[in-house]
């Protein structure tokens, strides 16, 4: 899908070449009636471009009637591979799996691999360094392209969270400990305990007592991804909702746009709740039924505007 992405990248590379050569070297020599048609054209256009311009896929309802002709003709005279609309228009799932190392991870990675699906791991580094097991299950995480280790922190805040977060600095050591000891390749965090948002483009605590952390920890280089929808489970580790709940929630989170960003999602598991057998045939029907449903799945890496 990278792929996709980048053509369409170029594409809008090449449109917007041509726009800038429309404006410089066409439009100058035209009549006024013809002049304000084409002003039009690249207003559509242009609103197009920059809702794009860090790689969020097009929304069709962006590109006025009026511009698809020609963009598709700037397009076309390129003579490039250029994906469709309909292609560029996929919404996307970003499966994000917390906590692990622990005994669910096997399962899930399992599953995952046989359904030919990218995920991101949110790993603890106490975990990781909890039995050879799990320093196993790292290893597999780190030696398949599918799958992308990030940070959640080394100690989990020790899951004391009120602490935790009243002492900004303490939280940027745990992040930061997890980071040097394990060496990961990106920046790309969860909070414990908080769903909170510090990317390019999204500010955003939904839980206030994060903020202050929040923001040391992008001062000094971190990206922290919270979550859309979270699949969430009892005391008992039994899941509150069944795949085909959950798959409807999802569908309507898209339908509503009550994404932190059009067209994606980012989808909260745990890989603790994936140990028994119903929970682990809830996970894989969840996979079948998303599948079916035609979204594309992408690692956390590249959510649009990290
Ligand atoms: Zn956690």
């Amino acid at each position: 899908m990278r792929t996709i992405q980048s053509a369409a990248n170029a594409a809008l590379t090449v449109v917007s070449n041509k726009i800038n050569y429309l404006v410089e070297h066409v439009l100058p020599h035209k009549g006024y009636g013809k002049r304000k048609k084409y002003f039009w054209i690249i207003c559509g256009i242009s609103v197009a471009i920059s809702y794009n311009s860090c790689g969020i896929h097009f929304n069709k309802n962006l590109i006025t009637a009026e511009a698809k002709p020609a963009i598709a003709a700037a397009m076309d005279s390129t003579k490039i591979a250029t994906p469709s609309i309909k292609a560029l228009n996929q919404k996307t799932i970003y499966l994000t799996f917390d906590d692990g190392p622990n005994r669910g991870t096997a399962k899930v990675m399992n599953l995952l691999q046989k359904a030919n699906l990218p995920a991101t791991f949110f790993l603890v580094g106490s975990h990781i360094h909890g039995s050879q097991k799990q320093w196993g299950e790292y290893q597999a995480i780190l030696k398949n392209p599918a799958f992308e280790a990030a940070n959640h922190t080394y100690f989990h805040a020790k899951n004391r969270y009120v602490q935790f977060y009243k002492n900004p600095a303490a939280a940027l050591e745990d992040f930061q400990l997890m980071q040097d000891s394990l060496q990961l390749s990106t920046k790309i965090g969860r909070t414990p305990g908080c769903n909170t948002w510090r990317t390019t483009d999204i500010t955003e605590d939904v839980d206030r007592r994060s903020r202050k952390a929040a923001d040391l920890l992008k001062s000094e280089g971190f990206t922290l991804l919270g979550w859309d929808v979270e699949w969430k489970a009892n005391g008992k580790q039994q899941l509150k909702s069944t795949a085909a709940e959950l798959a409807k929630e999802i569908e309507k989170q898209f339908a509503e746009r009550l994404n932190k960003t059009d067209d994606h999602l980012v989808l909260l598991l745990h890989d603790q709740h994936f140990v028994d057998s119903t929970n682990v045939q809830a996970l894989e029907d969840l996979i079948v039924e998303l599948t079916a449903d035609g979204y594309r799945f992408e690692k956390a890496g590249n959510y649009p505007c990290l």
